[in-house]
């Protein structure tokens, strides 16, 4: 397909100042990666592909804050999981995300290892002595796909001693690696929380592009922490409320932190991979919250909590936010990166929606089969609902570990299942309950709290 796409035609959802979205009819003109101009009635010439959009609704590629790419093999199992059951069960897996065509950022992870599945346990060293020198590995050839998937860190030893902390991150900062992410959880009375250890140890700072997921027992100090370093929150509320994580913090009013908020799907071996519906599961619970306080007082609300404004912007600009990169993705805008979805406004759950209010359409009624088309870096890689196979480039090939220069997605689902397998013969081995004490102690969780009574 030609450098230049003009999707004509259609209703582009652009971003006011103040992160309102609204629906314009326009084309959009895509040349190389980029977006470079939306507006009524673009001319089409020689070597411009032209992509009819009448009835589409275009809007950015969501942006997704917190998800762990390696489970999809283990779809299926948790259904019914609380976050201990979970736990013993995530470990198993592991892949590439350079193959996918998507845009990312690869957390690479220190933390724990299993050293034994039967009988489970962990390693006592939770860094194993290997990981610094397979990032640096990484790190001299980052980044991968044509600059769409860069390197940042994923950490969650902040209870280690200050002194390896320091000395770790200095080194991953002399790597030019500047997203960190950790999953936020209390400490024990009296203990510096591990937002207070990130700050003091230098790995909070405002120059820094750190990430909190699950932060929902954020402390006053905590949040003043957050706040004057610019840092973001990643809630995953369909997860976080599945396995009794608390009240997802993007739109707590305890904590006011929406301002320093996104979203992220989490684990989506447990829940649907989709930051519509984590928008949508934030929205419901943060209304039904504000709606029970009037009910228990035989009053009713006069107002509705949240709007589906606020919602759709944490999924979008503020996500971009989140991970530094606001002036490139998370809005549709000229100069801006082409990563673009398109949705079909006559799909049975989109139609009469999308005509009114498209933004309300995605928010409340869109579902990922009435996304037709996407692109990424301008490239598309999903067109009337498929995934496109995939061009894996030379430079590429070593990472991913395959030869093939295209990969289609029937290649993946083969592999998929064969891992799928594999994952499956070993977990049949394990004594889940006995591993599930286990990790629950090797992450500083009090097991002697689980009960089935109050
Ligand atoms: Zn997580």
């Amino acid at each position: 397909m030609a450098e230049k796409k003009l999707l004509k035609n259609g209703v582009v959802i652009i971003h006011d100042t103040d992160d309102t979205a609204r629906g314009v009819r326009a084309d959009l003109l895509i040349d190389g990666d980029k977006i470079t101009q939306i507006k009524p009635d673009i001319g089409s010439s020689a070597g411009v592909t032209v992509i009819d959009c009448t009835d589409k609704v275009i809007a950015p590629g969501f942006i997704d804050t917190h998800r762990h790419m390696y489970n999809i093999a283990l779809r299926g199992r948790h259904g019914d999981d609380l976050l201990p059951d979970y736990l013993v069960k995530a470990k198993v897996a592991i892949s590439a995300t350079v193959a996918s065509g998507l845009r990312s950022i690869y957390g690479y992870c220190f933390n724990g290892r299993v050293d034994s599945w039967s009988p489970f346990s962990l390693n006592p060293s939770f860094i194993a002595p290997f990981a610094l020198d397979a990032l640096k590995r990484l790190a001299s050839s980052a980044p991968f796909g044509n600059g769409r998937i860069t390197l940042g860190v994923a950490f969650d030893g902040w209870f280690l001693p200050k002194d390896m902390i320091v000395s770790l991150f200095q080194n991953i900062k002399t790597l030019g690696i500047r997203h960190v992410t950790t999953h936020n959880s209390s400490s024990p009375p009296g203990r510096p929380t591990s937002i207070e250890t990130m700050h003091s140890c230098g790995v909070l700072t405002p120059d820094s592009t750190v990430i909190l997921a699950h932060a929902n027992n954020l402390a006053p100090n905590d949040i003043k922490l957050v706040k004057e370093n610019g840092a973001y929150l990643s809630s995953t509320p369909s997860v976080e409320l599945q396995m009794g994580m608390g009240t997802p913090i993007c739109f707590d009013p305890a904590r006011d932190v929406q301002a320093n908020s996104s979203l992220g799907v989490d684990c989506h071996n447990v829940v649907l991979t989709s930051i519509v519906s984590e928008m949508r599961c934030a929205l419901a619970h943060s209304r039904s919250m504000y709606n029970d306080k009037f009910r228990a007082a035989g009053k009713m609300a006069a107002q509705i909590n949240h709007t589906v404004q606020e919602a759709y912007a944490l999924g979008t600009i503020q996500g971009a936010r989140a991970v530094g990169l606001e002036n490139e993705i998370g809005s549709l805008a000229v100069g801006k990166k082409a990563d673009i979805i398109v949705f079909d406004a006559l799909a049975p759950s989109m139609i009469c929606g999308a005509q009114h209010d498209p933004i309300t359409a995605i928010v409340m009624h869109s579902t990922p089969g009435d996304i037709v088309m996407t692109f990424v870096d301008g490239i598309l890689r999903k067109d009337a609902g498929k995934l496109l196979p995939m061009q894996i480039t030379s430079e590429d090939a070593e990472v991913v570990g395959v030869k093939d220069t295209m990969i289609s997605w029937s290649d993946v689902t083969r592999n998929l299942l064969k891992t799928q397998e594999s994952v499956q013969a070993r977990l049949k081995k394990l004594d889940l309950e006995a591993a599930k004490k286990d990790a629950c102690t090797a992450l500083g969780m009090d097991t002697s709290i689980i009960t089935s009574k109050l």
